[in-house]
């Protein structure tokens, strides 16, 4: 077993797996350790992504569990829409899939992957190294040593911890793999279904996504509001399950997770050879609620400049192996973009709103305001956050005037 490499990665979730591939595909010696001791368990994610981030990058048949083609948003009431485009608008993933080919393109390419190890806390050694302690699933103790750390370990955040004077933002979730007839898993297939307003969930919202034939993933979400009364989500899924005709399909997964961010990205990326990535630095949009492909756009961002600075930052170029990590945190705010942040923005407002009447009044307006929007539209306003396709009635809502 390795306890010495040049990059350690903590978390096999899209964006660890994607940058331990990435940097051993450059010649770097990497660890990569996840406390899962199967990547497919714990499958917490809807994974709902659009065409462009599936083509971008390169996701195969053997992670997309179905195709989508259109939009039905249903709300605030019992009131539908839909939008349907001729041709595939994205893929609804297997997560559990997506890390397992991350993880083995990441090995074929050399990265020693060693799963049922949680990383409890890391050090810097006055020589410059690294020293990671972590449990083994039975308990054991073991260390590593390194050059780099990355903390990919999600919202989490197990070693970078909680950023200082950064407010996190949180929503939190639950989703259901139900098992169908092929009539009903027909009804929901090759849509994104969303049920909005206060009377389905409240502060939040629920989905219907197909998986393969057979199968659905049923969920709600909300955004957490401290000191605010909030009924458990767990009623508002049994809600969702009746009110969809689904109550009665036997259950296959039930899982659920948490998504937080400081929605400005302020925070520290990096604590000396600490480095933050993915969820753990806030990259997962509460708007969507999903993080996925900024995920693997992070990895993208920090593996050329994470390879310079191990090739920089032999003994006695300390400073040089700095330098190169200097303008991570601004190319990866680029590469985010501006957009990324308003909707970020926009998330607190549009989901904090919905707790009654008033919310879905609100609501009632910005939904009747897209019917003459197409499928591709509504997925650019969606996963591409251009208002400007919702045209000058979105004007008032972004700068916050209803
Ligand atoms: C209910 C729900 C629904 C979602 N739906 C979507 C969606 O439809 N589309 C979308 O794009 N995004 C969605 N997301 C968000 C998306 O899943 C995340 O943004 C994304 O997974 C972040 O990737 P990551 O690699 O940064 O972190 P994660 O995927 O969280 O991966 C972190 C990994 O680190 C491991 N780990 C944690 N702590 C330790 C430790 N101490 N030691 C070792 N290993 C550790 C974990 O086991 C995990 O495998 C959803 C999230 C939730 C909660």
């Amino acid at each position: 077993m390795a306890t010495h490499c040049q990059v350690l990665v903590v978390g096999a979730g899209p964006a660890g797996g994607s940058l331990a591939g990435r940097l051993a595909a450059e010649g770097l010696d990497v660890v990569l350790v996840d406390r899962l001791a199967d990547l497919r368990q714990a499958a917490f994610s809807s994974a709902a992504l659009p065409r462009s981030a599936v083509e971008r990058f390169g996701l195969p048949a053997c992670v997309q569990a179905a195709q989508w083609r259109g939009w039905q948003l249903v709300g605030p009431g019992d009131s539908q829409r839909c939008w349907d485009a001729p041709e595939s608008l994205g893929a609804v993933l297997d997560f559990g899939a997506l890390r397992l080919w991350l993880a083995e393109r990441a090995t074929a390419a050399g990265v020693q992957l060693r799963l049922g190890l949680t990383a409890l806390s890391c050090r810097e050694e006055p020589g410059g190294g690294m020293v990671t302690d972590l449990r083994g699933a039975g308990g054991e103790r073991t260390t590593i040593r390194s050059a780099w750390v990355v903390d990919a370990s999600g919202e989490g955040r197990a070693l970078l911890g909680e950023p200082p004077d950064h407010t996190l933002v949180s929503g939190v979730g639950v989703e259901w793999l139900l098992e169908v007839d092929e009539a009903r898993w027909r009804s929901w297939s090759e849509r994104l279904s969303f049920f909005m307003g206060s009377r389905w969930v409240q502060q939040g919202y629920g989905w219907i996504f197909p998986m393969q034939p057979g199968q659905l993933k049923l969920g709600v979400c909300r955004l957490e509001q401290a000191g605010h009364h909030q009924p458990p989500l767990a009623g508002e899924l049994q809600s969702l399950l009746e009110r969809t005709g689904l109550a009665d399909a036997p259950v296959l997964d039930r899982h659920g997770g948490r998504i937080r961010s400081t929605i400005r990205r302020r925070e520290p990326h990096r604590r000396g050879r600490l480095i933050g990535l993915g969820d753990a630095v806030s990259t997962a949009n509460l708007l969507g609620g999903e993080g996925i492909r900024h995920a693997l756009l992070a990895a993208e961002v920090l593996a050329p400049l994470l390879a310079r600075a191990v090739r920089n930052g032999g003994d006695g170029h300390r400073w040089l192996g700095y330098h190169a990590l200097g303008r991570y945190e601004a190319k990866l705010r680029r590469a985010l973009g501006w957009r990324w942040s308003l909707s970020g923005r926009l998330a607190r407002r549009t989901w904090l709103g919905l707790n009654g009447p008033r919310g879905d009044a609100r609501l009632e307006t910005l939904l009747s305001g897209l019917a003459g929007c197409s499928a591709a539209d509504l997925s650019a306003l969606l996963f591409e956050y251009r208002f400007e396709r919702y045209g000058a009635r979105a004007l008032p809502y972004l700068l916050g005037w209803r």
